[in-house]
């Protein structure tokens, strides 16, 4: 039965109509609804000093990404007789405007765990509760309710995958059919005063002049992510037989994961669907593979990075993170950058960083091999530094998951295991052994011989000169020499392991420093004493 009065539907993510239960409950008895997208400018308007187009918080591919995943909602809305209403401002100053304008007496948003929506969402139901409007918050964005699970385990969030697994269980929802069409929506609502505008073009936004060359192959929006999930699950052998990390991360045009992750950081695809449409094919066939490797196992793992990040007071950082090892990374903006603009010369790791840049996503092993480089691997640099470049270039940047991955990559956190390192050179050999991927993105080198195009330094300049491309001119010469630098690495791992561990992780800046200091002292003296006794902590 109709209300009389209107309810606001806030689309934050969650960009979908298919299983989106605050839509759902802001549709219900009620005779006008507001769909509102509020864009931030700070989110979307360019920023000139940022090291790439975009603006200061996302790169233009995600802003893209964003703006497209919009336009199909607006459309979707439209079909089903309503509009998105786009506005822009400070979010919450926004959506208060738009409450005090405007006969509402519900708000519906999807809860979010990440800092930047909690701070929002509290100012939101402050004021939401004064004004007697009632707030509609549902989990629907993981597959669980991360504070659910820190509650079963005691207030903490469980720190290992197999735990979180065990306290997680099947999800309420499982066997519960999901709400996946809707036939009509309620009119939108008379909006008075406020100034709403069509969803903008990248144009609009102030992009029109910048550089560009070449934007992501992967368009935004719940369409694509639904036609993206059907032909992932069309193939049941694939879905049955998945086996993480098995896959080939050099795969770049038939990519070996789905490649559904960017869908999912925006919710244009819902987690619970994808989740079922999963467990449809697994009561399909024979034999499946399981958690952690299955593609179940991936959904699991984000729900775990979701559930640590909600726990744990300053995941983001190393400083006061408590599950995070404190460790004397450098601070050298030289190689962060030669790293972070494909310039290492390295071709794997480069052509990787191509790839990040021009497309905003790559392989999960992809990933691994350039976080390993950067940090305990070869270049000694702070994990949170190479996390800024992922959080601005991935279409699929995802603060929880990103944070998580970093603090495991970098041997901070989840993973101890500081000696196994990939080899910026045999690791991508033993996938694509003629360096397609490397010819791909980086091609200068696509006329280097397969015998040196992991290695292109060690090539005869006659081959050099053959390949039109000489190293140390058309393309860099290494910025560390990986054998050496791999070593010292450990090294400095395993002297921040065994500092951590003397003093039960409450390491100081002055540690730290004095740490810094007598590894730079004595890098080769310390080098070979600690070498030949320490062995890996945690
Ligand atoms: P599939 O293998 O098809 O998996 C399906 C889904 O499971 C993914 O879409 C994703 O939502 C989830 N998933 C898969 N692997 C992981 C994982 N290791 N941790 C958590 N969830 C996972 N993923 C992001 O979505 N956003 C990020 O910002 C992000 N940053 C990363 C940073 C580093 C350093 C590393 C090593 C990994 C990062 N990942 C991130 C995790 C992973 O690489 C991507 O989720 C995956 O490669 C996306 O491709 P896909 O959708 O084809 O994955």
């Amino acid at each position: 039965m109709a209300s009389g009065s209107g309810s606001l539907m806030w689309f934050r993510k969650g960009l979908r109509i298919h299983d989106n239960p605050a839509l759902e409950d802001a549709a219900k008895g009620t005779r006008f609804l507001y769909p509102v997208f509020v864009i931030d400018p700070h989110y979307m308007e360019p920023d000139p000093n940022s090291f790439s187009p975009g603006s200061p918080r996302a790169g233009l591919n995600r802003i893209r990404f964003l703006l497209e995943s919009l336009v199909d909602l607006d459309l979707s809305l439209k079909k089903l007789g309503s509009r998105l209403l786009v506005l822009k401002g400070e979010p919450s100053e926004v959506l208060i405007r738009c409450l005090k304008e405007w006969d509402v007496t519900k708000l519906c948003f999807e809860y979010d765990t990440e800092p930047y929506y909690q701070a929002l969402d509290v100012k939101v139901k402050t004021y939401a509760s004064n004004a007697g409007i009632e707030v509609f918050s549902p989990v629907s964005h993981t597959l669980f309710n991360p504070a659910d699970i820190i509650h079963k385990n005691g207030g903490r969030p469980p720190l290992t995958y197999q735990s979180f697994v065990r306290l997680a269980g099947q999800p309420s929802w499982a066997s519960s059919p999901l709400s996946i069409t809707v036939s009509s929506l309620p009119h939108v609502g008379d909006v008075g005063s406020c100034e709403i505008s069509e969803v903008p073009t990248i144009e609009e936004l102030g992009y029109g002049e910048s550089p560009q060359d070449g934007f992501s192959p992967f368009r935004g929006g719940e369409s694509e992510a639904l036609k993206r999930l059907r032909k992932s699950i069309a193939d049941k052998v694939w879905v049955a037989t998945f086996e993480k990390p098995k896959g080939n991360p050099s795969a770049f045009l038939k990519p070996a994961t789905t490649v559904l992750s960017p869908y999912l950081k925006f919710g244009c695809l819902s987690c619970r669907y994808f989740y079922q449409c999963l467990q449809d094919v697994y009561r399909n066939v024979k034999r499946h593979t399981s958690p952690p490797v299955s593609l179940v196992g991936q959904l699991l793992w984000r729900d775990f990075f979701y559930t640590v990040a909600l726990g744990t007071p300053n995941f983001d950082q190393m400083r006061g993170n408590r599950i995070c090892k404190q460790i004397p990374w450098n601070d050298n903006d030289e190689l962060l950058a030669a790293w972070r603009d494909a310039r290492t010369g390295y071709p794997w790791i480069d052509a990787i960083m191509v790839q990040l840049c021009k497309w905003g996503w790559m392989h999960h092993l992809a990933r691994h091999s350039v976080a390993c480089f950067l940090t305990r691997g070869d270049l000694f640099v702070h994990w949170e530094k190479g996390r800024d470049v992922f959080e601005r270039l991935l279409i699929d940047s995802d603060w929880a998951i990103n944070n998580g991955n970093w603090l495991w990559l970098s041997c901070s956190s989840f993973f101890y295991q500081y000696n196994r390192i990939y080899s910026p050179i045999s690791f991508g050999k033993k996938y694509d052994p003629n360096g397609d991927y490397i010819r791909h993105f980086l091609p200068v080198l696509k006329d280097m011989p397969k015998e040196y195009i992991y290695e292109p330094w060690t090539a005869p300049l006659s081959v050099q000169t053959k390949a039109k491309c000489i190293i140390g001119r058309d393309y860099p010469k290494p910025v560390v020499p990986h054998d050496s630098e791999s070593k010292e690495c450990r090294r400095k791992m395993a002297e921040a392991y065994t500092l951590n561990q003397k003093l039960k992780g409450v390491v100081s800046e002055e540690d730290l420093k004095n740490l810094r200091r007598k590894l730079e002292e004595h890098p080769e003296q310390e080098g070979k004493s600690k070498r030949t006794r320490q062995k890996p902590v945690g």
